[in-house]
């Protein structure tokens, strides 16, 4: 790729400070550019440089990623014990945005893979757990949503005192509650019902992803691979055992990417069990005929043993029971 040929052995000069961060190595890319690990001859310590892509919508996102940063690490965690990542910087080189960050370690799907993809042991699912809800919570308390957690964007802190531990990245595609611009958000195996259907999210779709990557670590494969938005619901689906309910399909922007209206069950009268619904999610024959690319759902591949130790549950039937649309998302992981 010539991006990378270009990246590496370069020489980013820090304008504001004249301060020079030496590419040693490209620790990953993603969607919105490179990452660097870059030595700061200024601090004499490696530093991770994210080169934004130069592209006019790419740095826009950008500018609202250190945005928000900022604010959650100076404004919400200023000792910096909430497992957020720290921002040391951020600078224009040749038209692309920069921004440093704290050198941190492997993310967690590098993990994983490390793992043959066979899960890790509990004591660290549990820690690892803790850490990120602890994030999250900073993150609800500041009115923040991630909208793309997943194990690549957390990452292992360097080991103090040989405790392991991690810290949520990526602010890229975070926004902040209430002025929700984006309908195509998450990445889709993380992506929550509500984003998925087409529905107002709150930061209730970042616990939605948590309860997905929990059980991602503790089982070492996706909870809900899909090869499409459809194949994903359909596992929630099958795997909740239930749909959503109709108050929530009737107002959702997407429901007929998933759904028939199958006509009204009770005429007139709101109430339901969740079990009678006026819709019925497409079969695949359907989904098929209308779209024949899209490829057939897979079977489960969970591996036996430890999948039967877990238990995902999801409060769908609550809603009807006068539930709040903003605790759609609250994923229960009980062990
Ligand atoms: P996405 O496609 O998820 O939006 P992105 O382009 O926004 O990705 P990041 O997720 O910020 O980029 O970084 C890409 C990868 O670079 C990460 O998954 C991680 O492996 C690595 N990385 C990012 N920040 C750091 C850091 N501070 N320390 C070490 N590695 C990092
Ligand atoms: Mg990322
Ligand atoms: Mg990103």
């Amino acid at each position: 790729n010539s991006d990378l040929i270009l990246y590496v052995n370069l020489e980013l000069v820090n304008k504001k400070s004249d301060r020079r961060y030496i590419v040693e190595e490209m620790l990953g890319q993603g969607t919105f550019g490179q990452v660097a690990k870059c030595w700061d001859a200024e601090t004499n310590s490696y530093v991770a440089v994210k080169v934004i892509k130069n592209q006019p919508a790419f740095y826009q996102q950008a500018i609202m990623e250190v945005s928000l940063l900022s604010m959650l690490n100076d404004k919400f965690d200023p000792d910096d014990q909430h497992h957020i990542v720290r921002m040391l910087d951020f600078f224009p080189w040749k038209n692309h945005l920069c921004i440093t960050f704290e050198m941190l370690g492997h993310n967690l799907y590098e993990l994983l893979k490390k793992n043959n993809l066979r899960g890790l042991q509990l004591q660290f699912v549990r820690t690892f757990s803790r850490q990120i809800l602890d994030a999250l919570i900073v993150m609800k308390g500041a009115g923040i949503i991630h909208c793309d957690l997943k194990p690549e964007n957390i990452l292992i802190t360097p080991k103090v005192n040989s405790a392991a531990g991690v810290k949520v990245i990526d602010f890229g595609s975070a926004c902040m509650e209430g002025k929700t611009i984006y309908s195509y958000i998450q990445s889709r195996y993380y992506r929550s019902p509500e984003v998925l259907l087409g529905y107002p999210y709150t930061t209730a779709i970042d616990m939605w992803s948590f309860g997905c990557i929990v059980a991602e670590l503790y089982i070492g494969l996706p909870l809900f691979p899909g090869a499409s938005e459809y194949d994903v619901l359909s596992r929630m689906i099958e795997m909740v055992g239930g749909q959503p309910p109709d108050d929530l399909l009737r107002e959702a922007k997407n429901t007929r990417k998933f759904f028939k209206h199958a006509g009204s069950i009770y005429p007139g009268n709101e109430a339901h069990d969740g079990l009678r619904s006026s819709y019925r999610i497409l079969t695949e024959d359907e989904v098929e005929a209308r779209d024949s690319k899209k490829p057939k759902i897979g079977k489960w591949y969970f591996p036996r043993g430890r999948l039967d130790r877990l238990i995902f549950s999801y409060p769908w039937k609550n809603l009807n029971e006068g539930n709040l649309p903003g605790l759609f998302s609250d994923a229960f992981i009980y062990y």
